[in-house]
């Protein structure tokens, strides 16, 4: 059995006559039969081969084969953006009267689409507390169909017990799903702990370099089946470029998320030393709360590091004016080293009562920690400190 590592280079489609060494660029919408048996066949779905590109394509066929490969998965689809995925597996699998049980700490637009979309489909959903999941059971009702969270968390990077949600999930007959996102399929596999489904936006650590917007969903056979079946009808699909693209990053990814591990872990012991700096939180850091948890189930801690200035929004605005290297941004999981204030920005359209319950103050500064030199990613927020 080869690693991870190796799979991630060498898991790539069968070559084409040309015996290209590098997976080449199928930019085509559509393919053509041999005859009217093989059309009449291909329709008929007896044979697995491309019809058009909104059911799939050989980039992002490559790019499904390697993200299953990594995560353990059986089968997957790959999608424009992150919210695609997130969107297309919930409509695929919730009928009108369903119940959503979902951790509280989840990305924003995916909070967006619980609390103002999913009302006009009947869809309920409850949150619950990632501190207390002892109560989640006492939250199921005979409508609930889906488990929901990510871990770590955004922005808050807490860490939520895959193992115990996955066990609760079976007991109750629940589908599983997890948004791992903010680990990377090289960081942690939630199938192993009892997942049923994993998403990611792509657009993060897996792309890396800030270039392109991607999703997949991957996970149980027959679940995929439903998903892509809703999928080729409505075309979230991924762009072949894009899919082209993300599978070349792949290729990257553990050697690269190695790095972003490392340089976070050293901003977060620097920051934990520091007399303007109220609290830091990364999971691979002993003080983080969950740590124990964050050990069992991550290979390491991640590229996000929170953390709160003191003094308040005042403060906080201060430390943004004075940040010369880094860049100020609302993404994260890019080679670049990005500071995000979300009181301000990504969580700006919750209430503060909505805030603080997801553990975001005015002062909390998000930093997604990229793979320049860690003594320059440290000097910048030193002196902004200051
Ligand atoms: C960014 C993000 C998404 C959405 O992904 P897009 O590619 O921006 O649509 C979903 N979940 C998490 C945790 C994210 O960070």
């Amino acid at each position: 059995m080869n690693k991870f590592e190796t799979n991630a280079i060498r898991t790539q489609l069968e070559r084409s006559n040309n015996l290209e060494h590098s997976v080449p660029l199928y930019l085509t919408s559509s393919f053509v039969f041999e005859d009217a048996e093989d059309m009449r066949a291909s329709f008929a779905e007896e044979k697995e081969r491309n019809i058009y590109s909104r059911y799939s394509n050989p980039n992002s066929s490559e790019f499904v084969k390697k993200v299953c490969q990594m995560e353990g998965a059986e089968a997957g689809f790959a999608f424009a953006s992150g919210m695609a995925a997130v969107f297309s597996t919930f409509a695929a699998l919730l009928d009108s009267g369903d119940h959503v049980l979902s951790a509280r700490n989840i990305f924003g637009s995916t909070h967006a689409l619980f609390t103002k979309f999913f009302p006009k489909w009947n869809i309920s959903h409850t949150y619950f507390k990632i501190d207390d999941l002892d109560t989640i059971e006492n939250l199921i009702t005979p409508q609930t169909k889906i488990i929901y969270a990510e871990s770590p968390t955004n922005p808050g990077v807490d860490v939520v017990d895959l193992e115990l949600l996955g066990s609760i999930a079976k007991k109750y007959n629940l589908i599983l799903i997890i948004d791992n996102c903010f680990a990377s399929p090289y960081l942690q596999q939630p199938i192993n702990f009892g997942a049923d489904l994993v998403i990611h936006s792509g657009t993060k650590l897996m792309d890396g370099q800030g270039r392109v917007l991607a999703g997949i969903t991957v996970g149980n056979a027959e679940l995929m089946d439903k998903i892509y079946r809703f999928s080729r009808i409505t075309g979230p699909a991924l762009s072949p470029f894009n899919a082209w693209v993300i599978s070349k990053s792949l290729e990257t990814l553990a050697v690269r998320v190695d790095r972003h591990c490392e340089n976070a872990l050293k901003l977060a012991q620097f920051l934990e030393g520091h007399d303007k700096v109220n609290w830091v939180k990364y999971p691979f850091l002993r003080s983080h709360p969950k740590y124990e948890i964050a050990k069992k189930q991550m290979k390491a801690g991640g590229c996000v590091v929170a953390f709160e200035v003191k003094g308040g929004l005042e403060a906080g605005q201060q430390f943004f004016n004075s940040i010369k290297l880094l860049s100020l941004s609302a993404n994260l999981g890019d080679s670049r080293s990005i500071v995000t204030h979300p009181a301000s920005t990504t969580h700006s359209k919750l209430s503060i009562s909505e805030r603080a319950e997801t553990g975001i103050t005015d002062g909390t500064v998000r930093v997604s920690v990229g793979l320049e030199h860690s003594e320059d990613i440290i000097r910048d927020i030193q002196q902004a400190l200051q």
